[in-house]
């Protein structure tokens, strides 16, 4: 590790325990992340300490390990899970602790493994980790979701390179996603915030009652609910502390009606499921559920994301981001939702955040479906935005507003 590199990854950890999670002095601290990420997060330890913070622990993960599951594990062992993973993070939200997850792991770790146990593992992780996103996504807690520049995710990304440049080249692309490269890159994030603050504030005010998607292959009416709220920009949790949950972040986004969406939509960007691609693909809804889907790539692994449950043929979230974002200007594809979905405006099936609906954080499923948000094992974000894309707003009395005009906000 060059004192350059240090320097930075260092300034990186400090942005994660201010900015991300905001730890408050007295709290815990739980990271979840691969073993690769070590070097990290004993950064973010130091800074959690140096804030106030009352212990730090971790949940190291091994990807490799997951391959191997694949490989050797009996084929009838994959609706097999252990509670305590999940149970740790619950602890750690009932006693008002912070929760950071670490991703980074090679988009193609999984692309030998056989799609239907992928598909199995996922429906039965995504059943187990319900109590828990559920609180995560009320806002229970301050966390964060943040990226590590693994060798074997670098090496995706830039296949090109030699593995050690293909690294540096993705550690450099994350710090710019996070507005390290600003002189001081906390104020940078305080305007930033401030921005998209103005948006959602916009938004939220207006309450349209649908928005209207326009662009090639895209013709979508998406409901809103009544009292939707759009988040984006530093919000206080529950428990009133101010972070912001994903870093990069550059999306406002709410909670689209689980029965109003009706239309085609065309992704414009690849989705990868564990190293398994899916392209060119288009979905169409008729009364909020996908009626038909096509891909030119990785069709049945698409159909059976949308098939998981009932609500994962539903949407869950719509978010709008600019086409101009940083994110999208690096030209990169970093085959990680995290960095991809803040790259352009974008939907996902399944379940929908429940601070999206005014009131409905510790409502029960069936009353949070009745406001029109949606419930789901699943949530799977895909890129639908564009320098081709425009969207209406649709106000109560039928008029239609500008909201984005070839992919940039008029508002
Ligand atoms: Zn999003
Ligand atoms: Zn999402």
């Amino acid at each position: 590790m060059t004192p350059e590199f240090e320097r930075s990854l260092s300034d990186y950890a400090e942005l994660i325990v201010k900015v991300g999670l905001n730890l408050q002095p007295g709290q815990r601290l739980l990271i979840r992340g691969p073993i690769e990420a070590a070097p990290l997060v004993r950064m973010i330890a130091a800074h959690a300490y140096d804030q106030g913070g009352r212990l730090v622990e971790t949940i190291w993960s091994d990807p490799q390990l997951a391959v191997t599951r694949y490989k050797h594990a009996p084929r009838d062992s994959f609706t097999e899970h252990s509670n305590w993973w999940w149970q740790a993070g619950l602890e750690y939200v009932e006693a008002g602790g912070a929760v950071l997850s670490i991703t980074g792991v090679d988009p193609y770790l999984l692309k030998d493994a056989a799609p239907e146990l992928i598909g199995t593992v996922q429906r039965t992780e995504g059943r187990a980790a319900v109590p828990l996103s559920r609180r995560i996504s009320a806002d229970a807690i301050n966390w964060c979701v943040v990226g590590y520049a693994t060798t074997g995710w670098a090496s995706r990304v830039f296949p090109d390179l030699p593995p050690a440049q293909a690294q540096e080249r993705l550690w450099d692309a994350i710090f710019r996603t996070v507005r390290l490269d600003a002189p001081d890159p906390l104020a940078a994030w305080e305007s930033h915030n401030a921005a998209r603050a103005a948006r959602t504030a916009f938004l939220n005010e207006k309450q349209y009652t649908a928005l209207h998607y326009q662009g090639p292959g895209t013709d979508l009416t998406v409901g809103l609910p009544e009292n939707h709220l759009w988040i984006g920009g530093a919000a206080p949790t529950a428990i009133g502390i101010v972070n912001v949950a994903n870093l990069p972040t550059e999306e406002v986004f709410t909670a689209p009606h689980r029965e109003r969406v009706d239309g085609t939509v065309r992704a414009t960007m690849p989705l990868n499921l564990g190293g398994n691609l899916i392209e060119d693909f288009s979905l169409t809804f008729e009364g909020g559920r996908v009626v038909d889907l096509r891909a030119g790539r990785g069709e049945a692994l698409l159909r059976a994301q949308v098939e998981m449950d009932e609500g994962a043929s539903r949407l869950g979230e719509v978010a709008l981001v600019p086409h101009s974002s940083p994110i999208s200007q690096a030209g990169i594809l970093f085959y990680n939702t995290l960095y991809d979905e803040n790259a352009s405006s974008h939907l996902a099936i399944g379940r929908a955040y429940r601070n999206c609906i005014a009131g409905s954080e510790e409502a029960s499923d069936e009353e949070f479906a009745a406001r029109g948000g949606n419930n789901s094992a699943n949530h799977l974000d895909f890129m639908i935005g564009s320098g081709e894309l425009d969207i209406d707003g649709i106000t109560a009395g039928g008029e239609r507003e500008p909201l984005m005009r070839v992919g940039e906000w008029v508002i």
